[in-house]
């Protein structure tokens, strides 16, 4: 459908060499953008590229941490040398790092608030001038339940997931008047590496979602494909700033 169509357009995905960002990176490729996925491990976004090409698609591996704002400047490069232009800028890429707050250090609440929020807005700061250039763009920025809800053992967590839901709606509310719309999604619990340590380090954790969750079952990675073409589409031209949950009615219930 036109509406949804991204023939021509190019896409970054921060951390989309698994989990979520390879369920939306798929999406994405699937409705025809090119896309360029973004992590620390290169053999893995690799495979991941080499996955999307097999199915037709057009894809290339970049090897960036995304804290460092060099490496953000030089993603938005090589997207752009690459395919010759950036419409989609998903920031997907997350960490987390589960204790009582009493007991992180510094550097640990420094590594997940860098990983998790800083990289998102340093990477929207590297994509703007070239989307502003094209006429326009989409970010997409992944919250998280705890962008809503507490958590004893992910106090810095909930912070950079609370905090990319209003860098969202500054970025949504100065951006405007350049045509590009900045969105975030917030999945619900999603069986990925990420959870699969949660569920090992969190007693219970596995049941207590699955007894919350209207839907009856954990999250896929491709529950997220229908969301990022949405928002990566003309279809969502005039939604912006919004936080959508995609969560199965996780965050719903009271
Ligand atoms: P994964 O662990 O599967 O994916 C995390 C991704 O982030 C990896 O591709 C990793 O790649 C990348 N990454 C981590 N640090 C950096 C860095 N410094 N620079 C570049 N890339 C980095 O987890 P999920 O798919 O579960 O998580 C994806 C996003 O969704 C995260 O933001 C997470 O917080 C969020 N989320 C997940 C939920 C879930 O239930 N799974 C629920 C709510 C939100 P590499 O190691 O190669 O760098």
């Amino acid at each position: 459908m036109k509406l949804f169509d991204l023939t021509d357009r190019v896409a970054i995905v921060t951390g989309g060499n698994g989990g979520i960002g390879l369920g939306m990176a798929q999406g994405l490729a699937e409705a025809g953008a090119a896309v360029v996925i973004a992590g620390r491990n290169r053999a893995k976004s690799e495979a991941a590229a080499a996955e999307l090409e097999a199915s037709g698609a057009r894809a290339l591996a970049v090897e960036a941490d995304v804290t460092q704002e060099v490496s953000c400047r030089a993603l938005v490069k090589a997207a752009v040398d690459a395919f010759g232009r950036l419409d989609i800028l998903v920031n997907n890429a997350g960490i987390n790092i589960r204790k009582r707050p009493e007991e992180y250090s510094l550097a640990e609440w420094n590594e997940v608030l860098a990983t998790n929020l800083t990289s998102a807005f340093l990477c929207a700061q590297a994509a703007h001038p070239e989307m502003r250039r094209r006429g326009g763009g989409k970010i997409i920025n992944i919250g998280s339940m705890m962008s809503i809800f507490g958590a004893a053992f992910a106090t810095p967590y909930g912070a950079s997931k609370g905090g990319i839901v209003q860098m969202t709606r500054g970025l949504a509310t100065a951006w405007a008047k350049d045509n590009i719309q900045v969105n975030a999604v917030l999945p619900g619990w999603i069986d990925t590496e990420l959870t699969r340590d949660a569920r090992a380090q969190v007693p219970g954790l596995h049941d207590r979602v699955l007894a919350r969750t209207p839907a009856g079952r954990w999250g896929a990675p491709e529950d997220h494909a229908g969301i990022a073409v949405f928002l990566a589409s003309a279809a969502s031209d005039f939604v912006t700033g919004a936080a959508i949950p995609v969560d199965g009615g996780y965050s719903i219930l009271g």
